[in-house]
C-alpha cells in the first residue's frame, strides 16, 4: 500500500530537472559561469554571429559571485597599457549600454578623484596621466590642492599636495550589467542554464571534447572558464594550473548622510587606500585590509567596521559622526593574479580551453573588454583590441608578468 501511495505521487511530481527539459547535447561554445564576464562574452559571441553559444551557471539565479558584491566603479586610471585600453573600451561601452543591448546599465559619471599627500603619490599619479594621453585618451587632468578640496571640499586639506581627476569615470550597476548582457544574448539565440554545475571537462585527441554537468554531459569543441572566484578549480578540470587566488573584500554602506553631495565622485585617499562613494541617500566605503590572507572566506567580519572607520575620520573629518549599521555590511571575493592583471585567451596545451579570469577587482568595469576579446580569440583566432600575449597564461612561465599598482 505504502508503496503504490509513494509511486502514484512519484509519477505525478515531476523533478525539478525534469521540469527544466533536457539539457542541450551539444553547443559551439560552452561558458561556464553566468557572472558579469561569462554574459558579456555570451553578448559579444551573439554579437559577432556566433549563436548556438551555452552559459552554465550552477547557481539557481546569476550573480551570486562577485558580479554580485561589487563597488560597480570603473576608472580609466590605470598605471598599465593594457588595463587603460580594456577600460577605453569598457567605458564608452557602459555608456552607450542601452543604446547597444536595449537594458540599462546606470553608468553614472561622477568621476574618481585620486587625493595625493605625498610628492610620490603625485608623481605616480603624473606618470599615468602620461601614459594615457599616449594611449590617445586626455579625459584625465591632474589638479592642485586647491582644485582637489573644490570638488570635496569635506576633506582634510592641511597634507593635500594635489590630486586627479577623470570626469568619464564613475559607477555602473553591475546586476543591470550583467543581465543586460544575458538578456541581449538570449534574444540573439544563447542559452544560460542556471543550477548547471560543470564538474568535468573532456578531452580527446584534438583538445576540449564536452563538459560533464550535474544534468549530463555536453559537447563542445569550446569551452570558456568565467568561473570567477572558482576559477583556478575549473582550470584543473582541464589539467590547467591556473594562479587565480580569492581574497576577501569587505564593504561597509552607511545609513544616509546629507553632509556628502550625491553628486561626489569616487574619491581615493592615497596615503591609506581608503575610498568611497555615494550610494542612495548615503555612501560606500571601501578599503582593502592587509592582513587579508587568501581564501574563501565570505562572512563579514564587524571589526572591519572600526578600522574602515578610523581611515576614514583621517581623511574626511566629518566622517567621525557617519551613522553605520555593521549588520549591513558584506563581503564578497577578488579573484587576484600575482601581477594583478586578468589572465585571457586561450590555453595552447588544451586546444578549445579559454581562460577569462582573475580581475584583482577589475572585473566589472572591464566586462565589456573581456567579451570583445574572448569574442575574436575564439572566433577569429586573434584580437585588435589589445596584444593577445599581454594577458595570456604563459606569461606567468615565461617572466613576462605586468604589474599593476593602482589597485584599489
Ligand atoms: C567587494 C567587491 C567590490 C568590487 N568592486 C569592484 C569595482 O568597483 N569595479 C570592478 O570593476 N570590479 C569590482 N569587483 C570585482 C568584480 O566584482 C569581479 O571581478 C567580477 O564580478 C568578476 O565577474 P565574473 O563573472 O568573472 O565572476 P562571478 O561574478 O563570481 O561569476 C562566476 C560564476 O561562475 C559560477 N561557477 C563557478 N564554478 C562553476 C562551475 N563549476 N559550474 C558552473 N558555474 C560555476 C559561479 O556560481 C558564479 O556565478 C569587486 C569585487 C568585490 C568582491
Amino acid at each position: 500500500m505504502m508503496v503504490g501511495v509513494q509511486g502514484r505521487s512519484d509519477a505525478g511530481q515531476k523533478s525539478k530537472a525534469e521540469e527544466r527539459g533536457p539539457l542541450s547535447k551539444s553547443a559551439d561554445v560552452v561558458i561556464v559561469g553566468g557572472g558579469i564576464v561569462g554574459s558579456s562574452i555570451a553578448y559579444h559571441l551573439t554579437d559577432q554571429g556566433c549563436r548556438n553559444v551555452l552559459v552554465l551557471e550552477r547557481e539557481t539565479r546569476q550573480g551570486l559571485g562577485s558580479t554580485g558584491k561589487s563597488m560597480g566603479g570603473v576608472r580609466a586610471q590605470f598605471a598599465t597599457a593594457v588595463n587603460i585600453q580594456m577600460s577605453l573600451y569598457s567605458i564608452p561601452f557602459l555608456a552607450r549600454f542601452e543604446e547597444l543591448t536595449g537594458h540599462p546599465s546606470s553608468y553614472r559619471p561622477q568621476g574618481y578623484l585620486f587625493v595625493a599627500s605625498s610628492e610620490k603619490h603625485l608623481e605616480y599619479l603624473r606618470a599615468n596621466q602620461a601614459k594615457q594621453v599616449e594611449l590617445g585618451f586626455k579625459g584625465c587632468e591632474m589638479l592642485g590642492a586647491g582644485d582637489v578640496v573644490r570638488i570635496l571640499p569635506q576633506l582634510r586639506a592641511d597634507d593635500v599636495r594635489g590630486g586627479s581627476f577623470c570626469a568619464t569615470d564613475g559607477f555602473v550597476d553591475p546586476y543591470s550589467v550583467m543581465n543586460g548582457f544575458g538578456a541581449r544574448a538570449m534574444e540573439r539565440g544563447a542559452r544560460i542554464e542556471k543550477g548547471v554545475e560543470v564538474t568535468a571537462i573532456l578531452r580527446d585527441n584534438c583538445g576540449v571534447a564536452g563538459v560533464e554537468t550535474g544534468r549530463g554531459p555536453v559537447q563542445t569543441r569550446a569551452v570558456v572558464n568565467a568561473a570567477g572566484p572558482w576559477a583556478a578549480e575549473v582550470a584543473r578540470m582541464a589539467g590547467v594550473q591556473l594562479p587565480v587566488e580569492p581574497l576577501r573584500r569587505m564593504l561597509v554602506p552607511t545609513e544616509p548622510f546629507p553632509q556628502i553631495s550625491h553628486q561626489a565622485p569616487m574619491t581615493i585617499d592615497m596615503a591609506t587606500g581608503f575610498h568611497f562613494r555615494p550610494e542612495g541617500l548615503g555612501l560606500l566605503l571601501a578599503w582593502s585590509d592587509p592582513d587579508e590572507q587568501p581564501g574563501f572566506k565570505t562572512s563579514f567580519d564587524s571589526s572591519f567596521v572600526e578600522k574602515i572607520l578610523t581611515r576614514a575620520v583621517q581623511r574626511v573629518p566629518c566622517f567621525e559622526n557617519l551613522p553605520v549599521n555593521p549588520a549591513r555590511g558584506w563581503a564578497g571575493l577578488y579573484e587576484m593574479t600575482p601581477d594583478h592583471h586578468a589572465v585571457l585567451g586561450p590555453v595552447p596545451e588544451v586546444p578549445g580551453f579559454f581562460l577569462a579570469n582573475g580581475f584583482s577587482g577589475h572585473g566589472v568595469m572591464h566586462s565589456p573588454a573581456t567579451g570583445r576579446i574572448l569574442a575574436d580569440l575564439i572566433l577569429k583566432g586573434t584580437s585588435n583590441l589589445i596584444d593577445p600575449r599581454t594577458l595570456s597564461l604563459d606569461r606567468f612561465a615565461e617572466g613576462r608578468l605586468i604589474e599593476e599598482t593602482a589597485v584599489l
